[in-house]
């Protein structure tokens, strides 16, 4: 099965919409989110309606629990709470609804689906091979899909040995039987790995590849709605530099 794997939009419609018109063309089998459907951009609940319909599953992230007022945004630094407070206010029912009723964790066909870290599956940041050692060693996956960090990479076990591993745009990434994956697929709406396009993934679960993919979209157009929403300017200007 060929999945499409998009996460972190956070409410951004223009790199949403660009990102669906894209996969559309590579005619995945389906669809997956792995969370932070909101947060940051200027349009939580138009990604909602846009996004929920065609997924086959989805996981919660950190800032869609604090969006919904499940918990204290304390842990956020000040940017994301000012956003966080404004998409607050900005939720409409059905798309708090939406998001209240999210799962922490999915499988699909063999993929542990989560937002962040096989072993924290809402928090846990895993930027490095200590941390991917410490997500390997917690569950028994074999292959996990995780956002949460916006920056597109991967993590390999092999003989509980862990590296990382470059994922390319384009370079489709083999999955050996013998060996675990991590597979970070970067994030659509707030890209922070120094290239602004929106970023997603299709893995065959078949064929066993992984293939990541980035896709222009008119950032402008989601500066400018951020700016009419008041939402803070440093959060405005990373999208033009995807830091
Ligand atoms: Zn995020």
């Amino acid at each position: 099965m060929r999945i499409a794997v998009v996460s972190d939009i956070h409410s951004n419609l223009e790199a949403l919409e660009a990102v669906l018109a894209d996969l559309q063309g590579r005619r995945p089998d389906c669809v997956i989110c792995l969370g932070d459907f909101v947060g940051y951009g200027p349009d939580p609940n138009a990604c909602i309606d846009v996004l929920a319909p065609r997924l086959r599953a989805a996981v919660v992230g950190n800032h869609d629990v604090a969006a919904i007022g499940a918990r204290s945004i304390d842990n956020f630094n000040l940017l994301a709470q000012e956003a966080i407070i404004w998409t607050q206010r900005t939720l409409v029912n059905g798309a708090r609804t939406y998001l209240t009723a999210l799962p922490q964790r999915a499988d699909l066909e063999g993929l542990l689906i989560v937002h962040a870290s096989p072993r924290q599956p809402v928090d846990e940041y895993i930027l490095e091979v200590r941390e991917a050692r410490a997500a390997f060693a917690a569950d028994p996956f074999r292959i996990a899909v995780v956002g949460h960090t916006h920056q597109p990479a991967v993590f390999v076990e092999l003989n509980h040995r862990v590296s990382a591993q470059g994922l390319l745009p384009e370079v489709a990434l083999r999955l050996e039987e013998n060996r675990r994956y991590i597979i970070n697929v970067g994030s659509v709406g707030q890209p922070r790995d120094g290239d602004p396009r929106a970023a997603y993934a299709i893995i065959d679960t078949t064929e066993l590849v992984a293939t990541l993919y980035r896709v222009s979209y008119p950032i402008e157009e989601t500066q400018r709605k951020m700016e009419a929403a008041g939402l803070p300017g440093p959060l405005i200007e990373r999208l033009a530099f995807g830091r």
